[in-house]
C-alpha cells in the first residue's frame, strides 16, 4: 500500500490564478497521481500536462458551443468517479473555497459519504493585484481588505450584494467577477460613501503574459474599462493602494511583456528559448518547423567511428547540437562513448553545440567568438591543420565555406552527413492557426532551415509573417529570411539562443 492509497479519493485543488508556477507543491502532486482531473476554464491547461498520460481529463467550464455542466452534474460526476474507485482531482482556478463553489462540492461529497481533502490555492483576489504591482494592504495606507463578488451574470438568481454594508467594509476592496457591471458597481460604492476619486484598477487575465491593467478612479473606471474593451476574467481593486502601482509595477512592464512569440525550433529544443522568453514577459508559442531525419549512410558512419577510435582525426568539428546528438547516437549504437574521442581535438561552432557536447562528457577545445563557419576558421588560425584529417559530422546541405576554409589550410575533410532538417510530419496546428489569425507579434528563427520549412508549412504564402517582427539568430538565417521575401527586424550579434533573446530585448527597449 502506498501513501497515495491512504489519501481520500477526492481532492479539491486550487490551481492558482493563471501563472502555472503558482500552483502549490501539494496540488501538483495530486494532479500527477490522479486518475481523473475535472477542471474548469480558469485552471491553466498547462497544469494538465502534469497529469498521467492515461488520466481522464474532464472539462466542465463554459464554452460558446457546448452546454455547461450544472453544479449538480459536476457534483454527481465527482461522486460517480470516486465510487468507481478512481482518484479524482477537482481542479479549480485560484482557491477552491473562494467563490469557486468548492464548498458546495465538498458538501455533496460529504452527503454521499465520500472522503475528500482540500488543497488551497493562491487566490486571484491577492495574486492578481500583486502581479499588477498592487499590495492589498500597505503600512500607512490600508490595514484591511475585503473580497467581494460583483456577480458576473445578472440573470442568475444570486443574492444581491449589500453595497451599503460592503462599501465601508475595508480600506481595500477586491471585487471578483462583475467587470461587465463595473459602472453599476462603481456607482453603488460612491452612493454608499466611497469618494468618487478613490483610485481603482481593473486587471484582466492577471498573472499571465496577456495581463492588461486599466487604472482610474471610481468615477472614471467604467469608461476606461469600456474603452480598453476589458472582459472577464478580471479583478477590480478599489482603494489608495492602487496608487502604489506606479512605483511597484514589475510584471507587465518586463521587456517583452505581452508579446506573443513564435518559437520554431524542434520540439526537443524549444523549451530553452520558451523559458527565456517567459522570463522577460513574453508568451512563447511553439510551432516546431524542423524535425530531424537521420540520413546517415551506415557504412560511412562505421568508417568514421573506426577512424575516430584509432585516433586518425586531428580534429572533430561540430556545427549544431542536433549533429552532436545524432553522432553520439551513432557512437552508442557502436557500443562507444565519449572516450572514443581520445586525443582528438574538438571544436564547437557555438555555445549551444558546446553544451550538447559537454552533457555527453566532451569539453570543446575551441568555441569561436563568432558562431558562424567563418568564425570557426578564424578560431582555428593558430592551430596546425596541415595534413590533418578533420571529421565534420553535420546536416545535409551545410555551407561549403567551412570545408573550403579547412582545405585551404591543408586539412583533409571527412564530411559525414548525418541528418536532414525536414518539415515535421504533424505540424503544430495551434501555432499555425495563431500565426494565420494574426495572433503572433514576433517570430524567432534559429536556423535557415527553420525559415524555409515554415514558409513551406504556410504553403509558400508568407502573408501571415508580413506584420510580424522577425528575429534571426545570425546572418545566415537572416539571409534565408530575405530569400523568403521578408525582412528580419532583429539579427542577433551573438549567434546563440541567449544572444537572440538579448537582441530582441534591446530591439523593444529601443522602441519604448
Ligand atoms: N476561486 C477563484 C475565484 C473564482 S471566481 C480564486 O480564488 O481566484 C472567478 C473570478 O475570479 C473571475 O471572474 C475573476 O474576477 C477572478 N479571476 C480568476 N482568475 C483571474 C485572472 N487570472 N485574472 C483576473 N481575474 C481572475
Amino acid at each position: 500500500m502506498s501513501a497515495e492509497d491512504l489519501r481520500p479519493p477526492v481532492a479539491l485543488v486550487g490551481a492558482g490564478p493563471g501563472d502555472p508556477a503558482l500552483i502549490t507543491v501539494g496540488g501538483l502532486a495530486r494532479i500527477a497521481a490522479a486518475d481523473v482531473v475535472v477542471y474548469d476554464r480558469l485552471a491553466n491547461p498547462a497544469l494538465l500536462r502534469q497529469a498521467r498520460a492515461d488520466a481522464e481529463l474532464v472539462y466542465v467550464g463554459k464554452t460558446p458551443d457546448r452546454h455547461t455542466l450544472s453544479q449538480q452534474e459536476i457534483n454527481a460526476l465527482l461522486v460517480e468517479r470516486a465510487r468507481a474507485g478512481k482518484r479524482v482531482v477537482r481542479l479549480k482556478g485560484g482557491d477552491p473555497f473562494v467563490f469557486g463553489r468548492g464548498g458546495e462540492e465538498a458538501q455533496a461529497l460529504r452527503a454521499a459519504g465520500i472522503a475528500f481533502e482540500v488543497v488551497p490555492g493562491v487566490t486571484s483576489a491577492v495574486a492578481v493585484p500583486a502581479y499588477a504591482g498592487i499590495p492589498v494592504t500597505h503600512r500607512g495606507i490600508a490595514t484591511s481588505f475585503a473580497v467581494i463578488t460583483g456577480h458576473e451574470d445578472a440573470a442568475k438568481a444570486e443574492p444581491e450584494v449589500d453595497w451599503a454594508r460592503v462599501a465601508p467594509a475595508a480600506d481595500t476592496l477586491v471585487l471578483l467577477m462583475g467587470v461587465g457591471r463595473i459602472a453599476e458597481i462603481a456607482d453603488a460604492l460612491v452612493a454608499h460613501g466611497r469618494p468618487a476619486d478613490t483610485p481603482t484598477a481593473v486587471v484582466e487575465w492577471g498573472t499571465l503574459p496577456r495581463q492588461r491593467v486599466v487604472t482610474g478612479t471610481l468615477g472614471t473606471i467604467a469608461a476606461a474599462v469600456a474603452e480598453a474593451g476589458i472582459a472577464p476574467p478580471a479583478v477590480t481593486v478599489v482603494g489608495d493602494v492602487v496608487r502604489l502601482r506606479d512605483e511597484l509595477r514589475w510584471y507587465d512592464n518586463r521587456p517583452l511583456a505581452g508579446k506573443r512569440v513564435l518559437v520554431t525550433r524542434t520540439r526537443e529544443q524549444a523549451s530553452e528559448l520558451a523559458e527565456l522568453l517567459a522570463s522577460v514577459g513574453a508568451e512563447p508559442v511553439e510551432l516546431p518547423s524542423l524535425a530531424i531525419r537521420e540520413v546517415a549512410d551506415p557504412a560511412a558512419v562505421a568508417e568514421a567511428v573506426t577512424a575516430l577510435r584509432v585516433a586518425a582525426y586531428g580534429w572533430a568539428i561540430f556545427t549544431s547540437a542536433n549533429g552532436v546528438q545524432v553522432f553520439f547516437d551513432a557512437l552508442t549504437a557502436h557500443g562507444l562513448d565519449a572516450r572514443a574521442f581520445g586525443r582528438t581535438q574538438v571544436a564547437a561552432i557555438g555555445p549551444g553545440t558546446a553544451a550538447a557536447l559537454a552533457v555527453r562528457g566532451v569539453r570543446a577545445d575551441i568555441v569561436p567568438a563568432r558562431y558562424v563557419a567563418e568564425g570557426l576558421i578564424e578560431a582555428l588560425a593558430g592551430r596546425v591543420l596541415h595534413g590533418q584529417r578533420v571529421l565534420l559530422p553535420r546536416a545535409k546541405g551545410g555551407r561549403d565555406v567551412l570545408i573550403t576554409g579547412l582545405q585551404e589550410r591543408g586539412a583533409v575533410v571527412d564530411e559525414l552527413v548525418l541528418y536532414e532538417a525536414v518539415v515535421p510530419r504533424a505540424p503544430d496546428a495551434e501555432g499555425l492557426r495563431r500565426l494565420r489569425a494574426g495572433d503572433i507579434d514576433i517570430a524567432t528563427f534559429a536556423s535557415s532551415s527553420s525559415v524555409r520549412n515554415l514558409v513551406a508549412m504556410l504553403g509558400g504564402d508568407v502573408t501571415p509573417l508580413r506584420d510580424v517582427t522577425i528575429a534571426a539568430i545570425g546572418p545566415v538565417t537572416a539571409q534565408a529570411v530575405r530569400e523568403a521575401g521578408l525582412e528580419p527586424a532583429v539579427v542577433a550579434e551573438e549567434h546563440s539562443i541567449v544572444g537572440l533573446l538579448r537582441a530582441l530585448v534591446l530591439h523593444f527597449a529601443g522602441m519604448r
